[in-house]
């Protein structure tokens, strides 16, 4: 019903698209440690947890069930391998992990 309104753009200026794509780029860029999900390390611990901990935690704590799908750093490893494998870790559903976590990050890098 309700047509979509044309948000006015500078001539060449990047849409939000490009400006995702350069955000993911940079913060590629400036976290090499993202490397370190790719272990094989990585992916046993990960593994391991989500057989330990095979409900988000946080969904718990509100009285939900939801599975954990993503193995979440309690603390802030800083890109530092040995905090990295150390943990401890929380297994978290995606949209608790998406949520609280990405937020934490985009409260630092956030530049949208
Ligand atoms: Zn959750």
């Amino acid at each position: 019903m309700a047509t979509r309104t044309a948000t006015f753009r500078p001539r060449g200026a990047p849409t939000r698209i490009e400006r995702e794509r350069r955000y993911e780029a940079r913060r590629r860029a400036q976290k090499p440690w993202r490397n370190l999900y790719k272990t094989a390390e990585w992916a046993a611990i990960r593994r391991v947890v989500l057989a330990d901990q095979p409900l988000c935690v946080r969904c718990m704590a509100e009285g939900l069930v939801e599975p954990a799908t993503v193995v979440n750093h309690v603390h802030r490893h800083e890109g530092d391998p040995v905090k990295f494998f150390a943990g401890p870790f929380e297994g978290l559903c995606k949209p608790h992990h998406d949520r609280d976590v990405q937020r934490e990050e985009w409260a630092v890098h956030g530049d949208g």
